[in-house]
């Protein structure tokens, strides 16, 4: 038996290791199986090689939990090593890049949990690590190397016959946690899911059935728990696989879900290498729950999925899997955000995402059009957040009107061009928020020959504002508000039946019957006949700030709500009823009544003064 110290300077480096990365300690196992996934996959290649000319077998790694003896043992049957590369790799390289690990980055706050501490990681949950190795070269001895969590090691002959590693870690008193079955179960999942060679962690009952009716007998076989797919979609073809086959992985990946609506297989080679899948989920209004779902990958070894540096902010919105062994994973986060591979993986992904929306919307405009209400938030919102993507958009972003009638930006402006143009050459784009709410104003601008559009997200606020910005040439207008001057058609403005002095009477009537605090919103305009007797409509610039103070949680800031009244004084209820009724309480109440009548199509009367309102028109209609 041998016995030595392994090459490290600082004596007591192991409590260091274990209070560093207590927050992630976790990762022992997929650092030890990385290892064991390494050692296997560099067997395979150096059999395809010839390199290698025994007997290949079977690779399946082992997790096995030993609850008496306290252990947990990792056992491949890969490449295996030497006496001598014991020493090389596990008693001086290892630990050196343990070391230097410690070394740059004890004073760096913000480390991503996920670098490689290898194979010394395992003295994070273990008192004492034993090895037993034996190469697949053809050296007469195996190895028995063993540590006790200090920098002295033993290393002896052992009898082992069969090519391969057993790592057995022997847990610390404060790491029995991972005696527990369902403990290693949820982290095998959690970063093995995916990992190219069968990883089997014990038994599982399968259950069969064999003959027919009252012969029918149940079989249970004891199987092998294999834990992981070898062969994960993102790695296939394209060309190999069906629409049921993403559907199946994205159930793999996010099991009970609803499905995806459509996805994105990339796969580049220069000049960073990445493969994956990325899926458009079905959004819904709250779609901060639906975001950073996105798997980052190294060759099948699962890092993180916490993508933000990585994945454009909007596309965070996006689910599936990325795979990239360019992605620098040692390093801390602002690095990673000046790395010029990581910038370049960004601007790609978001270069590939438009191109797809593109495609599809040229390619099966109905199916793109049905989605829009899930595609529209992640479009907005990318086109909102990247200057570029803005560009892009413009091919595919639709616009909506209230009856489901879809459109580019640029198809809807030559729509409504003709009609809804201010004196500002503006194009005016009417909408609505809530179609149910402004039903005789979307009623009353159609009749007028506008179209309303329907914004009913809560991203739309922010799409709007974004768009007037950025075209310059549109101004959105909520068809309760003031329409523009200029838009009121002719035969609208029609010749009053009233003469002038009766319109101020009727105007003087008005103000008396609102009171003092409504005198300055009244406005008298000879609409058509049909139109409302007195409509109210609110200004657009003043809706939209209180709108926005109230989304960044601003009390009202004492500002009395603005709105105009404007009573239509060719109205048969004005300018017959109205004007020759003879008693002036009359005539006031009238006038009151008119008025509640058009603030309850703005739903502008509630609790008491709703319910006076009822109780009046009982008493009218009696
Ligand atoms: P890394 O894997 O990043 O090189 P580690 O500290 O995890 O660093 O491992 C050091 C070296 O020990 C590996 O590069 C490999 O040569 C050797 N090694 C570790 N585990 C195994 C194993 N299961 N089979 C064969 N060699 C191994």
């Amino acid at each position: 038996m041998q016995t030595g110290t392994i090459s490290v300077t600082s004596e007591n480096i192991f409590p260091i290791i274990k209070k560093f990365l207590y927050s992630e300690q976790e990762i022992f196992l997929r650092e030890l199986i990385s290892n064991a996934i390494d050692a296997s996959t560099k067997l395979k290649t150096l059999a395809s090689k010839g390199d290698f000319k025994g007997e290949l077998g079977d690779l399946t790694i082992n997790i096995d939990i030993d609850a008496d003896a306290k252990t947990i043992t990792i056992r491949d049957r890969g490449i295996g090593m030497t006496e001598a590369e014991v020493h090389k790799y596990l008693n001086e390289m290892a630990f050196s890049s343990a070391e230097d690990f410690l070394k740059k980055y004890k004073d760096e706050a913000s480390i991503i949990g996920h670098f490689g501490l290898g194979f010394y990681s395992a003295f994070m949950v273990s008192d004492k690590v034993e090895v037993i190795t034996k190469s697949y070269k053809k050296t007469p001895k195996a190895v028995h190397w063993s540590c006790l969590g200090d920098p002295k090691f033993t290393l002896e002959n052992h009898a082992r016959k069969d090519r391969g590693t057993d790592i057995i870690l022997h847990l610390s008193e404060d790491s029995l946690e991972y005696l527990q079955n369902d403990r290693i179960e949820e982290m095998l999942h959690k970063y093995c899911q995916f990992l190219p060679v069968p990883i089997q962690f014990g038994t599982k009952t399968e259950t069969s059935y064999e003959g027919e009716g009252d012969d029918r007998k149940e079989i249970k076989t004891e199987v092998a728990n294999i834990i992981n797919n070898t062969e994960p979609a993102w790695n296939k073809k394209p060309t190999k696989l069906k629409d049921e086959d993403y559907k199946a992985f994205y159930n793999e990946l996010y099991p009970m879900s609803t499905p995806p609506l459509f996805w994105i297989h990339l796969n580049i080679d220069f000049p960073f290498h990445l493969t994956g899948i990325l899926y458009f989920p079905k959004i819904g209004n709250n779609f901060e729950l639906q975001k950073n779902k996105i798997q980052l990958y190294s060759n099948q070894v699962y890092v993180t999925d916490d993508v933000k540096e990585i994945v454009p902010e909007f596309l965070t919105l996006l689910h599936g899997v990325i795979d990239s062994p360019d992605i620098p994973l040692n390093v801390s986060r602002s690095y990673l955000q000046s790395d010029t591979n990581v910038r370049k993986i960004t601007s790609y992904i978001s270069k590939k995402v438009a191109d797809k929306l593109k495609d599809l919307y040229k390619k099966k405009e109905d199916e793109y059009v049905s989605k829009w209400n899930d595609i529209g938030v992640f479009v907005k919102y990318g086109m909102l957040s990247d200057e570029k993507f803005h560009d892009r958009g413009m091919k595919f972003a639709l616009l909506k009107n209230v009856h489901d009638v879809h459109m580019t930006i640029d198809a809807y402006k030559e729509k409504v061009k003709e009609n809804q143009t201010d004196k500002h050459d503006r194009i005016v784009m009417l909408y609505t928020g809530n179609a149910q709410e402004h039903t005789t104003y979307i009623k009353d601008a159609e009749a007028k020959g506008y179209d309303v559009l329907l914004f009913d997200h809560v991203i739309d606020n922010h799409f709007i504002q974004h768009l007037e910005q950025k075209l310059g040439d549109v101004t959105f207008v909520r068809v309760d508000s003031d329409i523009p001057e200029n838009l009121v058609q002719k035969d609208e403005e029609a010749e009053s039946v009233l003469s002038e002095k009766e319109q101020d009477k009727v105007k003087l009537l008005f103000e008396e019957a609102l009171g003092e605090e409504n005198k300055s919103k009244i406005q008298l305009k000879a609409l058509s006949p049909t139109a409302h007797p007195v409509v109210i409509t609110k200004p657009e610039f003043m809706r939209r700030m209180m709108e926005m103070q109230a989304m960044q949680g601003m009390e009202n800031s004492g500002m009395p709500e603005m709105y105009n009244v404007v009573v239509n004084s060719n109205h048969p209820l004005v300018a017959e009823k109205l004007v020759n009724m003879r008693s002036a309480e009359k005539k006031e109440k009238f006038a009151t009544y008119l008025y509640n009548l058009a603030r309850l199509n703005q739903h502008m009367l509630k609790g008491e003064e709703l319910s006076e309102f009822i109780e009046e028109s009982i008493e009218f209609l009696k």
